[in-house]
């Protein structure tokens, strides 16, 4: 049975009765348990309800009753994304223990159109990093080369696509965690616009730029995934309403008489050799199909970086406040203790980059410093969006490659917090612009190493977005993975 398969083609396969879902899913586990030693994309495994759904699914399919539209889909879960009676622990020692009472609308929507969840995936504590080395469990290896880092912060998602433990994954994408581990893991990753979809349910980072979005092996099953978690949702007061859309319809439009704005700072300088050249590669693709490209430049993007963990640490230290071991938390003795002293003794027990995170974010929104950064950081913010809307004037698409740099060896950066910072400067400028980005998996390197383009769109243009991305998915052929 091929677990490789993409999600467009699980579900006709179903329908026509080649593939039953309980040998699917038993496979998946089967797989699962072979490389899960190799890649350790999962932090909690759901194999007895998955697989009491998966012939449930069957029996339906047999008798002729109604199948939600995934069929049975095997999907995995980034453990920051609460699914009812599952440990969702945000990859922390403060939730350990934690079983979500409820369902994120997201994992909702998944469950009524018979999306069954093989478990919950790794990621840097609370989704804060590039790399998955952030991780109370231990690190994500990349299944292209188990030594080098499959991206972060969803990384656990992007592994367990690549590797085929499941066909689709769900991460969330504060400032690239969905984008970087798809591009270094050689899969497709979708962030969409700012209000989109549904946080409700997603453990806050940083809410003011933060949204779920999905990882698939194919475009279409991104656009398949869209279709069904979109949308308003009154339990989430950002999202909006708009008009069914039907993003997996005609995705095989084409880009010829499309403008494509090449950003100028994050093509040039300080791209790894290879990432350039893959970039000039798919820009040559794309005029070949009749896009007309033309450079963009938005140099407020020169100040992204430090705006954005400005702002999103802020946002942090505000967030992770309510984190104190007494209404959840793991077993801890407060015998003897007095209240202050107990509450800095638990909250020690955040790791290293939650730590800095919140001291630095507390630091940022202090009376003596907050306008001197935080403040400055929304103006840096306002100036980015105001280019951004600019550049859409003129173009219908922006491209860049997803990442500056190939992935590299787990534990290379892993003590150089601001190294690891600049590796997200091509993706950070979609969430403090609210606009959607993709990024698809086009190249491997001479080493081996996966290289993926970004496509952005204006905001809630996922549509034009999708069509791009697929073909650039289309105009190129890549190997499958090692593992
Ligand atoms: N690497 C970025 C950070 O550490 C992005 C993380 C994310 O998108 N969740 O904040």
């Amino acid at each position: 049975m091929n677990l490789g398969i993409s999600a467009t083609e699980f579900i006709a396969q179903v329908k026509a009765g080649m593939i039953s879902v309980e040998e699917f899913l038993a496979q998946t586990f089967e797989r699962i348990k072979k490389i899960e030693p190799q890649i350790h994309a999962f932090i909690t495994l759901n194999e007895n309800v998955a697989m009491v759904q998966a012939k449930d699914i069957d029996k339906k399919i047999k008798a002729k009753e109604k199948v939600g539209a995934f069929f049975g889909m095997p999907i995995s879960v980034k453990d920051n994304i609460c699914v009812e009676g599952l440990r969702t622990t945000c990859a922390s020692k403060m939730l350990d223990n934690f079983v979500s009472p409820y369902d994120a609308t997201v994992i909702t929507k998944l469950k009524s159109e018979d999306s069954i969840i093989v478990g919950k995936v790794n990621l840097d504590e609370f989704a804060m990093g590039s790399t998955t080395e952030f991780s109370y469990f231990g690190p994500t290896r990349n299944p292209w080369n188990t030594e080098y880092v499959p991206g972060g912060s969803s990384g656990g998602s992007g592994a367990s696509v690549s590797s085929m433990e499941c066909i689709i994954s769900l991460g969330s994408d504060t400032g690239g965690s969905v984008r970087s581990p798809a591009s270094f893991c050689s899969v497709v990753g979708l962030k969409p616009t700012y209000g989109l979809v549904s946080r409700y349910g997603l453990i806050s980072y940083s809410n003011s730029i933060e949204q779920i979005g999905p990882i698939a092996r194919r475009v279409e099953d991104i656009a398949l995934v869209l279709d069904i978690i979109s949308g308003e949702d009154p339990r989430d007061n950002t999202t909006v309403s708009n008009k069914t859309v039907g993003y997996a319809k005609d995705l095989n439009a084409g880009v010829s008489g499309k403008k494509i704005g090449i950003i100028k700072q994050m093509t040039g300088e300080g791209l790894d050799k290879e990432v350039s050249s893959a970039t000039n590669k798919a820009i040559s693709k794309l005029q070949s199909l009749g896009a007309q490209c033309i450079e963009i430049s938005l140099d407020a993007v020169e100040h992204s970086v430090e705006a954005y963990y400005t702002i999103a640490s802020a946002e942090a230290s505000s967030n992770l406040a309510r984190y104190d071991n007494i209404r959840y938390g793991f077993d801890y003795s407060n015998e003897g203790f007095e209240f202050k002293a107990y509450i800095s003794k638990v909250r020690s027990n955040f790791g290293p980059e939650v730590t800095r995170r919140m001291l630095l974010g507390a630091f940022v929104l202090s009376a003596g410093y907050y306008g001197k950064y935080y403040l400055k950081a929304q103006k840096v913010r306002t100036m980015i969006k105001s280019q951004i809307d600019d550049a859409f004037k003129k173009v219908d698409l922006l491209l860049c490659p997803t990442m500056p740099i190939l992935p590299f060896k787990i534990g290379e950066k892993v003590d150089d917090p601001l190294k690891l910072y600049l590796s997200d400067i091509n993706t950070i400028t979609a969430n403090l612009s609210g606009i959607p980005a993709i990024s698809v998996p086009f190249e491997i390197s001479n080493s081996g190493l996966p290289i993926g383009i970004q496509l952005l769109a204006n905001s809630f243009e996922e549509k034009k977005l999708l069509q791009g991305a697929y073909a650039l998915q289309e105009s190129t052929k890549l190997q499958e993975v090692p593992i």
